[in-house]
């Protein structure tokens, strides 16, 4: 990587959000920086979803920006995101259950102002990429749940993404599929130098894939850290891990 794309991140500073007087987040400041894995961690509730809503373009921010590499995008479109290299995948998959999974890469890629011939070979490309191969001409509808999550990785992959934001990638998994979506992320991250953001309520899959984690509590950002810090941090322990069984024995 050049050192242009070394520094090249994705932050947020001072997001508030409030829906109908109900604040959602409060002044929260977040930087990824290229080929690291960001976990986003929190009770129900706490504004995962809405945090990566504004980043991505879904939702409005009361104040704050949204800058990708130096450039303010908090006014920008989900669409224009992701030409300037932004993706995100959703907790349900979205994909276009009539159209195959090649079709559904295909459709991704025209989305951010590829030719036909040129989606065509990235779709390939990813296919290969992300060991789906098999199930390039098999209706989006008919796959699996953990297919399925394979696939809206795989589509995010196509377009490119210098970032993206997954939300909850292993919901629904069992161990082995998890285990797979994991390996799949760690490369995107280690091959393809992709920032990721991550919300899982997986504590022990985000300990163990992160290599940062950010807690949020009442919308607010309570700790960020290496995996070890936020786990040993006092705060996080009582609003959060105390709360939930955590099984890192892996890491
Ligand atoms: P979960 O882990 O349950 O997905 P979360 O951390 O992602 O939770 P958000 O979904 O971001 O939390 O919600 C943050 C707060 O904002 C919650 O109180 C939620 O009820 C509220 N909220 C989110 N979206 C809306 C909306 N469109 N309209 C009104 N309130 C909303």
């Amino acid at each position: 990587m050049t050192t242009a794309e070394t520094d090249s991140c994705l932050e947020t500073t001072g997001i508030d959000v409030s829906f109908a007087g109900l604040v959602a987040l409060t002044d929260v400041t977040l930087r990824l920086a290229r080929g690291e894995i960001l976990g986003l961690i929190g009770a129900n509730g706490a504004g995962k979803t809405t945090l990566v809503n504004v980043i991505t373009g879904y939702q409005r921010c009361k104040s704050g920006t949204v800058i990708l590499d130096g450039e303010d995008i908090t006014k920008a479109s989900p669409e224009e995101r992701a030409r300037r290299g932004l993706a995100r995948t959703f907790q349900a998959g979205r994909l276009f259950r009539r159209l195959t999974v090649e079709e559904n890469l295909e459709a991704a890629a025209f989305g951010v102002g590829m030719r036909r011939r040129a989606a065509r070979q990235r779709a390939t490309e990813v296919l290969k990429l992300t060991r789906l191969e098999r199930l390039r001409h098999a209706p989006a509808g008919a796959l699996p749940y953990g297919e399925e999550r394979r696939v809206a990785l795989a589509r995010a992959l196509t377009i490119r993404p210098r970032f993206l934001a997954v939300d909850e990638p292993a919901a629904g998994m069992n161990e082995t599929e998890s285990e797979e979506l994991l390996e799949l992320v760690a490369e995107m991250r280690d091959r393809d130098g992709v920032g990721i953001l991550m919300i899982e309520h997986d504590v022990g899959l985000v300990m163990r894939l992160c290599d940062r984690v950010q807690v949020l509590a009442e919308g607010k950002t309570i700790c960020v850290g290496n995996p070890d810090e936020v786990q040993r941090d006092p705060e996080v322990i009582r609003s959060y891990l105390g709360t939930r069984k955590v099984s890192v024995d892996a890491a």
